[in-house]
């Protein structure tokens, strides 16, 4: 018999992870690597938020706190789900967890049953789909094109949903594409849900601030499908908070409250401390907040700089990301070719040509769904992009 069970044995790894561990071993023998692997700011937490956690630890905030999150941190929830998306979530309808990954899983767990189908549009964030195996629902993949954006169109979904449909995977900016679905495009969206009431979305918003068009747009806005909806949300990457570990969800109450059940089981509560600090980031207004439009500007100049020198680089074929800190390029024209002992069939193997030849880590677009590209990640400092991607276009001109 084996020892581990199939729930876990038939998961991957994730692969974000694996490629950034992977990194940091070859660093720590002393190579060179530049890291574009994992999706994280460089940036230091704000220094209010820092002060806040501060302040909590001397005023004894080291307690278990209420499962779902201190009841003044989901009343500031509730109120930058008003403010900065329009959206009403009372705060019995807020869940606090261990990082928007938690959160979605959360989700998942309380909606699907063995064999429901969760569709989730290709490229999707790497944990999608393994959390959905782990839930032991169907994966339905529905491809998106480069040149619509990889952006899933509204007949697209109604094609894919089946009396067995329960959830669709959604995330705007998506991860790992960069993309970001405008007011109108989610209303063609809201357009098929209305006609389908019994399947929900969980909507991913993780990347609201990184995002350089204007303001963040979200599918729970439209009041016809508010209730099909569970958005998902952090601090981790507008905020620069990755390690603080906070996620929530505004959602249905009877989703917040199956959710709210599971985490009393499994976690009790995320940590007291970094609780009491993200009230502080939920404070700060993203139209006025300088450490939320600073961030977003330097991503900005960088994914600018980043598009010039990809698009430089012969065959690989990148579009112009909206929002989030990743670019995801399609480079299979290097398939089938090589350099000294590699060859290139997929993007694994372009990925660890890289990571080996190029000493620049990337991650593998099979990862994500696709697998004629690869995803950058752009958090890191322009010099540092200007050298990885001098390597990268090294490295590829190699291939023959
Ligand atoms: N979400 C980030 C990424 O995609 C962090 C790593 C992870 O959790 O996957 O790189």
């Amino acid at each position: 018999m084996e020892i581990i069970s199939n729930r876990i044995l038939q998961m991957s790894e994730s692969e974000t992870l694996a490629m950034t561990q992977i990194a940091r071993e070859l660093k720590s023998q002393g190579k060179d690597v530049i890291s574009l692997s994992i999706g994280e700011p460089d940036f230091n937490t704000p220094e209010v938020v820092k002060e806040a956690a501060k302040k909590a630890i001397d005023e004894n905030f080291t307690h278990y706190p209420p499962v779902p999150g201190y009841a003044d941190l989901r009343e500031a929830i509730s109120k930058k789900f008003l403010r900065d998306n329009g959206l009403e979530y009372k705060p019995e309808q807020i869940v606090v967890s261990t990082g928007a990954k938690q959160s979605i899983y959360q989700v998942v767990m309380a909606l699907i049953n063995p064999g429901d189908e969760v569709i989730i549009p290709t490229p999707f964030w790497v944990s999608y789909k393994e959390i959905v195996k782990v839930a032991e629902g169907k994966c339905v993949y529905v491809p998106t094109k480069i040149e619509n954006d990889f952006k899933v169109t509204p007949q697209q979904l109604e094609e894919a949903i089946t009396p067995r449909t329960k959830l669709i995977m959604f995330s705007s900016p998506s991860n790992p594409t960069g993309m970001l679905y405008t007011k109108e495009e989610l209303k063609g969206i809201a357009e098929v849900l209305e006609r389908h009431p019994n399947v929900f979305v969980m909507a991913d918003e993780i990347y609201e601030h990184i995002n350089f068009e204007g303001k963040h747009e979200s599918l729970a806005q439209f009041p016809s499908v508010k209730e099909q909806v569970i958005t998902v949300n952090g601090v981790a990457k507008g905020f620069a908070m990755t390690g603080w570990r906070i996620g929530f969800i505004g959602a249905p109450l009877v989703i917040a409250k199956a959710c709210n059940k599971l985490q009393g089981q499994v976690t009790s509560a995320t940590c007291s401390i970094a609780q009491r600090a993200t009230i502080e980031a939920m404070l700060m207004d993203p139209t006025t907040s300088e450490d939320i439009i600073n961030m977003r500007n330097k991503f900005k100049e960088r994914r600018d700089l980043v598009y010039k020198l990809l698009s430089e680089i012969p065959n690989v074929n990148v579009r112009m990301p909206q929002g989030a800190f990743y670019f995801f390029p399609e480079v299979s024209a290097y398939y089938g070719k090589s350099y000294k002992d590699y060859t290139i069939n997929n993007s694994t193997d372009l990925c660890m040509y890289l990571l080996y030849e190029a000493n620049v880590a990337t991650v593998q677009g099979s990862a994500f769904g696709d697998d004629t590209c690869i995803r950058l990640s752009y958090a890191t400092s322009e010099d540092v992009l200007i050298e990885a991607i001098r390597r990268i276009k090294e490295a590829l001109a190699n291939l023959k």
